[in-house]
């Protein structure tokens, strides 16, 4: 589903990714760890060309999107992100966060659109704040409406940047328990997360990032249990 080769991405004189390969099949979920400043956020940003790479090439779902004269507006339709701040628009409610895309980008009637947000509202479990601004919503249930926005498109795949990193305590849990439902129902993901707990249960695969590079991966078991770069060692052993 998402196929990435020799990925590059340099600002400046700063060289930030140093050859990223990696491969994620439909359905998989992938959770990538690693210290602060490794690179974990510009790799996801470039999977949906909020970053252009340096050099090379991705591909999703067959798509090169890498390809030049592509049109970012489709590729980032199909890959749904979610950040660690939510960036919902403040004097919209809900409802029309989540169905504002499906009218400008999709171009579905009024109608059809609030139905269909209406739908992934109930999913997340916000059907009854469809009505309320950003204002009135917890940190929690405004990343739920966050994973509802990118959901209402359709993506082929869900990028996830530190989803949970801006919330209290005891509102991580309710985001995750909607990555959870995600993930169970097939759709393909990659998760830049903190929450070793999500990333030993719910990942299929583990990336440890260090320095641009991909240090080491796994399945959770291989990444939490056997890990045998000093590096990935390190990292876990301040973390876990
Ligand atoms: P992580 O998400 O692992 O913390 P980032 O991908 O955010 O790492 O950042 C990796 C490095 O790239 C950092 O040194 C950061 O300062 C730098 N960086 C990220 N985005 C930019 C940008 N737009 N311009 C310049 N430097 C950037
Ligand atoms: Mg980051």
């Amino acid at each position: 589903m998402i196929e990435v080769k020799d990925l590059y991405k340099s600002f400046g004189d700063l060289q930030v990714l140093k050859g990223i390969s990696v491969n994620v099949k439909e359905s998989e979920v992938v959770c990538v760890i690693g210290p602060s400043g490794s690179g974990k956020s510009t790799f996801l940003r470039c999977i949906n060309l909020l970053e252009q790479p340096t050099s090379g090439d991705i591909w999703i779902d067959g798509n090169k999107i890498t390809e030049p004269h592509i049109d970012i507006n489709r590729i980032r339709e199909e890959a749904g992100m979610v950040f660690q701040h939510f960036n919902l628009f403040p004097h919209k409610t809900t409802l029309e966060n989540v169905s504002l895309a499906l009218i400008k980008v999709r171009k579905l009637s009024k109608e059809e659109a609030e139905k269909r947000a209406l739908e992934i509202l109930r999913k997340v479990g916000l059907e009854d704040k469809a009505h309320v601004y950003p204002v009135a919503l917890s940190g929690g249930q405004k990343q739920r409406v966050a994973i509802a926005r990118a959901l209402a498109m359709r993506p082929k795949v869900m990028l996830f940047d530190e989803p949970t990193s801006a919330l209290d305590p005891e509102m991580v849990g309710e985001v995750l328990n909607v990555m959870n439902d995600l993930a169970k129902i097939g759709m393909t993901m990659i998760v830049v997360t903190h929450e070793m707990g999500f990333a030993r249960e719910v990942s299929d695969r583990v990336l440890f990032m260090d320095d641009g590079m991909i240090v080491e991966e796994g399945t959770p078991q291989d990444i939490f249990n056997h890990a045998q770069n000093e590096r990935t060692i390190t990292f876990l052993s301040k973390v876990l």
